[in-house]
Protein backbone atom coordinates (compact mmCIF):
# COMPACT_ATOMS: atom_id res chain seq x y z
CA UNK A 1 0.00 0.00 0.00
CA UNK A 2 1.51 3.33 -0.88
CA UNK A 3 1.92 5.97 1.97
CA UNK A 4 -1.15 7.89 2.57
CA UNK A 5 -1.71 11.71 1.24
CA UNK A 6 -0.60 13.66 4.57
CA UNK A 7 -3.69 15.27 6.18
CA UNK A 8 -1.57 18.63 6.74
CA UNK A 9 -0.64 18.40 2.83
CA UNK A 10 -4.34 18.95 1.93
CA UNK A 11 -5.19 22.66 0.36
CA UNK A 12 -7.83 24.51 1.79
CA UNK A 13 -11.46 23.05 2.82
CA UNK A 14 -10.41 24.77 5.97
CA UNK A 15 -13.71 23.83 7.36
CA UNK A 16 -13.76 20.50 6.66
CA UNK A 17 -10.27 19.95 8.14
CA UNK A 18 -11.61 21.87 11.29
CA UNK A 19 -14.44 19.85 12.04
CA UNK A 20 -12.56 16.60 11.61
CA UNK A 21 -9.68 17.81 13.95
CA UNK A 22 -12.56 18.98 16.54
CA UNK A 23 -13.77 15.64 16.41
CA UNK A 24 -10.67 14.24 17.29
CA UNK A 25 -10.37 16.22 19.76
CA UNK A 26 -13.42 15.25 21.26
CA UNK A 27 -15.49 12.12 20.01
CA UNK A 28 -18.70 13.09 22.13
CA UNK A 29 -19.30 15.66 19.47
CA UNK A 30 -20.82 13.18 17.50
CA UNK A 31 -20.04 13.36 14.06
CA UNK A 32 -19.63 15.40 10.75
CA UNK A 33 -21.26 15.26 7.61
CA UNK A 34 -19.32 16.28 4.52
CA UNK A 35 -21.40 17.44 1.61
CA UNK A 36 -19.84 17.44 -1.78
CA UNK A 37 -19.53 16.35 -4.96
CA UNK A 38 -17.61 13.34 -6.20
CA UNK A 39 -13.62 13.23 -6.31
CA UNK A 40 -12.97 16.09 -3.32
CA UNK A 41 -10.77 14.93 -0.66
CA UNK A 42 -13.46 13.56 1.73
CA UNK A 43 -12.27 10.44 1.90
CA UNK A 44 -8.75 10.90 1.51
CA UNK A 45 -9.36 13.74 4.38
CA UNK A 46 -10.57 11.07 6.56
CA UNK A 47 -8.11 8.32 6.05
CA UNK A 48 -5.48 10.70 6.65
CA UNK A 49 -6.27 12.24 9.57
CA UNK A 50 -7.03 8.93 11.17
CA UNK A 51 -3.30 7.93 9.63
CA UNK A 52 -1.79 10.80 11.92
CA UNK A 53 -3.54 10.69 15.15
CA UNK A 54 -1.66 9.52 18.34
CA UNK A 55 -1.55 6.32 19.59
CA UNK A 56 -3.84 5.08 22.30
CA UNK A 57 -3.17 2.29 25.55
CA UNK A 58 -5.57 -0.61 25.20
CA UNK A 59 -5.79 -3.25 27.41
CA UNK A 60 -3.52 -5.54 25.03
CA UNK A 61 -5.91 -8.69 24.79
CA UNK A 62 -9.51 -6.81 24.46
CA UNK A 63 -11.30 -7.31 20.95
CA UNK A 64 -12.40 -3.81 21.19
CA UNK A 65 -9.80 -1.54 22.71
CA UNK A 66 -10.75 -0.95 25.59
CA UNK A 67 -9.33 2.20 27.59
CA UNK A 68 -6.93 1.07 30.46
CA UNK A 69 -8.06 4.61 32.38
CA UNK A 70 -11.55 4.18 32.15
CA UNK A 71 -12.99 0.83 33.54
CA UNK A 72 -16.07 2.37 33.65
CA UNK A 73 -16.56 2.06 29.50
CA UNK A 74 -14.96 -1.20 29.14
CA UNK A 75 -16.15 -3.97 27.58
CA UNK A 76 -18.30 -6.96 29.33
CA UNK A 77 -15.39 -9.18 29.07
CA UNK A 78 -12.99 -6.82 30.59
CA UNK A 79 -15.42 -6.24 33.47
CA UNK A 80 -15.61 -9.84 33.91
CA UNK A 81 -11.62 -10.47 33.80
CA UNK A 82 -11.31 -7.45 36.54
CA UNK A 83 -13.84 -8.96 38.57
CA UNK A 84 -11.98 -12.39 38.41
CA UNK A 85 -9.10 -10.11 39.53
CA UNK A 86 -6.94 -11.31 36.50
CA UNK A 87 -4.27 -8.88 35.32
CA UNK A 88 -5.18 -7.31 32.43
CA UNK A 89 -2.13 -6.40 30.06
CA UNK A 90 -1.91 -3.13 28.61
CA UNK A 91 -0.66 -2.23 25.31
CA UNK A 92 -1.07 0.69 22.74
CA UNK A 93 -2.27 1.12 19.25
CA UNK A 94 -2.98 3.21 16.19
CA UNK A 95 -6.19 4.93 15.37
CA UNK A 96 -8.47 2.29 13.40
CA UNK A 97 -9.61 3.72 9.87
CA UNK A 98 -13.04 1.53 9.31
CA UNK A 99 -14.93 2.03 6.27
CA UNK A 100 -18.54 0.86 6.05
CA UNK A 101 -19.60 -0.67 3.37
CA UNK A 102 -23.24 0.11 1.46
CA UNK A 103 -24.38 -3.32 1.66
CA UNK A 104 -24.02 -3.14 5.61
CA UNK A 105 -26.85 -5.38 7.40
CA UNK A 106 -27.82 -4.75 10.72
CA UNK A 107 -26.06 -8.07 12.26
CA UNK A 108 -22.98 -7.23 10.64
CA UNK A 109 -22.76 -3.56 12.23
CA UNK A 110 -23.95 -4.63 15.76
CA UNK A 111 -22.46 -7.73 16.06
CA UNK A 112 -24.44 -11.06 16.78
CA UNK A 113 -25.01 -13.30 19.90
CA UNK A 114 -24.74 -17.05 19.12
CA UNK A 115 -27.48 -18.12 21.12
CA UNK A 116 -26.95 -21.69 19.85
CA UNK A 117 -23.96 -21.96 21.68
CA UNK A 118 -25.25 -20.63 25.03
CA UNK A 119 -28.38 -22.51 24.86
CA UNK A 120 -25.99 -25.69 23.91
CA UNK A 121 -22.82 -25.18 26.09
CA UNK A 122 -23.74 -22.81 28.50
CA UNK A 123 -21.19 -20.14 26.72
CA UNK A 124 -21.72 -16.40 25.65
CA UNK A 125 -20.03 -16.10 22.17
CA UNK A 126 -20.33 -12.59 20.60
CA UNK A 127 -19.25 -12.41 17.12
CA UNK A 128 -17.85 -8.72 17.02
CA UNK A 129 -19.76 -6.23 14.72
CA UNK A 130 -18.55 -2.76 12.61
CA UNK A 131 -19.13 -0.70 15.45
CA UNK A 132 -16.61 -3.35 17.79
CA UNK A 133 -14.02 -2.45 14.72
CA UNK A 134 -14.44 1.35 15.03
CA UNK A 135 -14.00 1.21 18.67
CA UNK A 136 -11.61 4.36 19.62
CA UNK A 137 -11.12 4.88 15.93
CA UNK A 138 -12.70 6.67 12.40
CA UNK A 139 -16.00 5.22 11.06
CA UNK A 140 -16.45 6.19 7.50
CA UNK A 141 -19.55 6.15 5.96
CA UNK A 142 -18.94 6.75 1.94
CA UNK A 143 -22.95 8.41 0.54
CA UNK A 144 -24.60 7.90 3.89
CA UNK A 145 -27.58 8.75 1.99
CA UNK A 146 -27.99 5.78 0.22
CA UNK A 147 -27.72 3.43 3.27
CA UNK A 148 -30.18 1.73 5.14
CA UNK A 149 -32.34 4.43 7.64
CA UNK A 150 -32.25 1.72 10.18
CA UNK A 151 -28.41 1.03 9.95
CA UNK A 152 -27.72 5.16 9.96
CA UNK A 153 -30.18 5.29 13.03
CA UNK A 154 -28.04 2.70 15.16
CA UNK A 155 -24.72 4.07 13.88
CA UNK A 156 -25.77 7.61 15.06
CA UNK A 157 -27.11 6.29 18.28
CA UNK A 158 -23.63 4.54 18.76
CA UNK A 159 -22.11 7.91 17.85
CA UNK A 160 -23.73 9.86 20.54
CA UNK A 161 -24.04 7.20 23.45
CA UNK A 162 -20.54 5.44 22.90
CA UNK A 163 -21.65 2.25 23.88
CA UNK A 164 -23.26 -0.91 21.59
CA UNK A 165 -25.23 -3.46 23.77
CA UNK A 166 -26.36 -6.54 22.34
CA UNK A 167 -29.63 -8.27 23.89
CA UNK A 168 -31.09 -12.04 22.58
CA UNK A 169 -33.19 -13.96 24.73
CA UNK A 170 -31.84 -12.74 28.23
CA UNK A 171 -28.35 -12.59 27.38
CA UNK A 172 -26.31 -9.49 26.48
CA UNK A 173 -23.24 -7.84 25.75
CA UNK A 174 -22.11 -4.48 25.72
CA UNK A 175 -18.75 -3.24 24.51
CA UNK A 176 -17.74 0.33 23.90
CA UNK A 177 -18.09 1.85 20.41
CA UNK A 178 -16.79 5.69 20.79
CA UNK A 179 -15.44 6.44 17.33
CA UNK A 180 -15.33 9.42 15.23
CA UNK A 181 -17.96 9.33 12.51
CA UNK A 182 -17.53 10.75 9.01
CA UNK A 183 -20.19 10.54 6.96
CA UNK A 184 -20.59 11.81 3.46
CA UNK A 185 -23.26 12.23 1.03
CA UNK A 186 -23.46 13.80 -3.12
CA UNK A 187 -26.69 16.12 -2.70
CA UNK A 188 -27.60 15.35 -6.56
CA UNK A 189 -27.98 12.05 -5.55
CA UNK A 190 -31.03 12.18 -2.74
CA UNK A 191 -30.76 14.11 0.63
CA UNK A 192 -31.01 12.57 3.99
CA UNK A 193 -34.09 12.44 6.23
CA UNK A 194 -34.21 15.73 8.13
CA UNK A 195 -34.32 13.80 11.07
CA UNK A 196 -31.00 11.96 10.54
CA UNK A 197 -29.81 15.09 9.40
CA UNK A 198 -29.82 17.08 13.11
CA UNK A 199 -28.66 13.66 14.46
CA UNK A 200 -25.19 14.43 12.62
CA UNK A 201 -23.03 17.36 14.85
CA UNK A 202 -21.30 19.10 12.33
CA UNK A 203 -21.96 19.44 8.70
CA UNK A 204 -19.62 20.88 6.00
CA UNK A 205 -20.92 21.69 2.44
CA UNK A 206 -17.33 21.13 0.49
CA UNK A 207 -17.24 23.68 -2.47
CA UNK A 208 -14.68 23.60 -5.45
CA UNK A 209 -11.58 25.51 -4.71
CA UNK A 210 -11.46 29.27 -6.99
CA UNK A 211 -8.51 30.55 -6.25
CA UNK A 212 -5.60 30.05 -8.59
CA UNK A 213 -3.21 29.92 -6.70
CA UNK A 214 -4.22 27.07 -4.35
CA UNK A 215 -5.38 24.67 -7.37
CA UNK A 216 -1.85 25.74 -8.29
CA UNK A 217 -0.69 24.02 -5.05
CA UNK A 218 -3.22 21.31 -5.60
CA UNK A 219 -1.66 20.03 -8.68
CA UNK A 220 1.87 20.44 -7.83
CA UNK A 221 1.21 18.49 -4.71
CA UNK A 222 -0.46 15.72 -6.12
CA UNK A 223 2.67 15.32 -8.87
CA UNK A 224 4.62 15.07 -6.17
CA UNK A 225 2.81 12.56 -4.34
CA UNK A 226 2.19 10.46 -6.86
CA UNK A 227 6.00 10.93 -8.11
CA UNK A 228 7.38 9.54 -4.80
CA UNK A 229 4.67 8.88 -2.09
CA UNK A 230 7.22 7.97 0.53
CA UNK A 231 9.44 11.02 0.20
CA UNK A 232 6.43 12.91 -0.09
CA UNK A 233 5.07 11.55 3.38
CA UNK A 234 8.70 12.73 4.80
CA UNK A 235 8.47 15.63 3.58
CA UNK A 236 5.30 16.10 5.14
CA UNK A 237 5.93 14.57 8.20
CA UNK A 238 6.67 17.03 10.86
CA UNK A 239 3.49 18.96 10.28
CA UNK A 240 1.59 16.09 10.63
CA UNK A 241 3.77 15.34 13.87
CA UNK A 242 2.98 18.45 15.02
CA UNK A 243 -0.89 18.42 14.48
CA UNK A 244 -1.13 14.99 16.52
CA UNK A 245 0.87 16.31 19.11
CA UNK A 246 -1.43 19.35 19.30
CA UNK A 247 -4.84 17.12 19.28
CA UNK A 248 -2.77 14.94 21.75
CA UNK A 249 -2.39 17.96 24.33
CA UNK A 250 -6.49 18.92 23.89
CA UNK A 251 -7.55 15.67 24.38
CA UNK A 252 -5.76 16.16 27.42
CA UNK A 253 -6.84 19.85 28.36
CA UNK A 254 -10.48 19.30 26.87
CA UNK A 255 -12.32 18.06 30.68
CA UNK A 256 -10.57 21.19 31.76
CA UNK A 257 -12.27 23.90 29.47
CA UNK A 258 -14.65 26.30 31.80
CA UNK A 259 -17.51 27.96 29.99
CA UNK A 260 -19.47 30.73 31.91
CA UNK A 261 -23.07 32.04 31.95
CA UNK A 262 -22.03 34.33 29.32
CA UNK A 263 -21.22 32.02 26.78
CA UNK A 264 -23.73 29.75 27.32
CA UNK A 265 -26.01 33.07 26.91
CA UNK A 266 -24.62 33.95 23.65
CA UNK A 267 -25.08 30.11 22.52
CA UNK A 268 -28.51 30.08 23.28
CA UNK A 269 -29.00 33.77 22.31
CA UNK A 270 -27.35 33.20 18.94
CA UNK A 271 -29.41 29.85 17.91
CA UNK A 272 -32.62 31.47 19.25
CA UNK A 273 -32.12 34.67 16.30
CA UNK A 274 -31.58 32.24 13.97
CA UNK A 275 -34.94 30.46 14.74
CA UNK A 276 -32.98 26.76 15.12
CA UNK A 277 -35.14 24.21 16.19
CA UNK A 278 -34.61 21.76 19.20
CA UNK A 279 -31.91 21.90 21.08
CA UNK A 280 -29.32 19.71 19.93
CA UNK A 281 -27.43 22.71 17.87
CA UNK A 282 -26.70 24.22 21.87
CA UNK A 283 -25.00 21.19 22.85
CA UNK A 284 -23.06 20.67 19.76
CA UNK A 285 -21.76 24.48 19.49
CA UNK A 286 -20.73 24.39 22.95
CA UNK A 287 -19.12 20.56 23.20
CA UNK A 288 -17.41 21.80 19.93
CA UNK A 289 -16.16 25.24 20.48
CA UNK A 290 -14.85 23.28 23.76
CA UNK A 291 -12.53 21.14 21.91
CA UNK A 292 -11.81 24.29 19.86
CA UNK A 293 -10.44 26.09 22.96
CA UNK A 294 -8.55 23.24 23.84
CA UNK A 295 -7.17 22.77 20.66
CA UNK A 296 -5.71 26.07 20.55
CA UNK A 297 -4.47 25.18 24.59
CA UNK A 298 -6.42 27.17 26.01
CA UNK A 299 -9.02 26.55 29.22
CA UNK A 300 -11.45 28.86 28.46
CA UNK A 301 -13.62 29.40 25.41
CA UNK A 302 -14.38 32.69 24.03
CA UNK A 303 -16.31 33.68 21.12
CA UNK A 304 -14.39 33.03 18.67
CA UNK A 305 -14.68 29.81 19.51
CA UNK A 306 -18.50 29.84 19.95
CA UNK A 307 -18.66 31.23 16.33
CA UNK A 308 -16.07 28.70 14.98
CA UNK A 309 -18.49 25.81 16.43
CA UNK A 310 -21.50 27.47 14.91
CA UNK A 311 -20.33 27.50 11.82
CA UNK A 312 -19.95 24.15 11.61
CA UNK A 313 -23.65 23.02 13.67
CA UNK A 314 -25.97 25.48 12.12
CA UNK A 315 -25.85 24.54 7.93
CA UNK A 316 -27.63 21.82 8.22
CA UNK A 317 -30.49 22.87 10.90
CA UNK A 318 -31.06 26.21 9.63
CA UNK A 319 -33.40 26.21 6.64
CA UNK A 320 -32.66 28.02 3.62
CA UNK A 321 -35.15 30.58 2.13
CA UNK A 322 -34.28 32.57 -0.74
CA UNK A 323 -33.56 36.01 0.91
CA UNK A 324 -31.26 33.94 3.49
CA UNK A 325 -27.92 32.21 3.16
CA UNK A 326 -27.65 28.99 5.28
CA UNK A 327 -24.17 29.83 5.53
CA UNK A 328 -22.75 32.63 7.75
CA UNK A 329 -18.85 33.04 8.01
CA UNK A 330 -17.32 33.04 11.06
CA UNK A 331 -16.79 36.81 11.02
CA UNK A 332 -20.56 36.87 10.50
CA UNK A 333 -21.21 34.85 13.46
CA UNK A 334 -19.16 36.60 15.77
CA UNK A 335 -20.29 40.22 15.21
CA UNK A 336 -23.69 38.61 15.68
CA UNK A 337 -22.64 36.81 18.78
CA UNK A 338 -20.99 40.30 20.06
CA UNK A 339 -24.41 42.25 19.10
CA UNK A 340 -26.57 39.63 20.93
CA UNK A 341 -24.37 39.72 23.96
CA UNK A 342 -25.17 43.64 23.80
CA UNK A 343 -29.12 43.25 23.57
CA UNK A 344 -29.59 40.68 26.42
CA UNK A 345 -27.17 40.24 29.11
CA UNK A 346 -25.80 43.56 30.07
CA UNK A 347 -23.04 43.42 33.09
CA UNK A 348 -22.63 39.61 33.28
CA UNK A 349 -19.71 38.46 34.68
CA UNK A 350 -17.40 35.80 33.87
CA UNK A 351 -19.34 33.69 36.52
CA UNK A 352 -19.07 29.93 36.10
CA UNK A 353 -22.05 28.44 34.88
CA UNK A 354 -24.58 26.62 37.53
CA UNK A 355 -24.12 23.26 35.07
CA UNK A 356 -20.58 23.87 35.17
CA UNK A 357 -20.35 23.71 39.18
CA UNK A 358 -22.95 21.10 39.52
CA UNK A 359 -20.52 19.01 36.94
CA UNK A 360 -17.09 19.50 39.02
CA UNK A 361 -19.09 18.52 42.03
CA UNK A 362 -20.17 15.13 40.29
CA UNK A 363 -16.31 14.68 39.17
CA UNK A 364 -14.92 15.17 43.05
CA UNK A 365 -17.42 12.47 44.23
CA UNK A 366 -16.25 9.99 41.95
ZN1 LIG B 1 -12.47 -4.91 26.71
Amino acid sequence: MPAIFPFTAIVGQERMKRALILNAVDTRIGGVLIRGERGTAKSTAARSLAALLPHVRIVQDCRFGCDPDKPATWCTECKERAAANKKLPMGERATPFVNLPVSATEDRVVGTLDIEKAIQKGERHFEPGVLAAANRGLLYIDEVNLLDDHVVDILLDSAAMGVNTVEREGISFAHPARFILVGTMNPEEGDLRPQLLDRFALSVDIVGIRDARERMSIMERNIAYERDPEAFRKQWLPKEEELSNQIAKARELVDQVKYTTRDLLSIAALTASLNVDGHRADMVILKAARAEAAFEGRTKINDHDIALAAELALPHRIKRTPFQQAEMTTEQLQERIEQLAGQSMPGEEDEESESQREGEKEEKKT
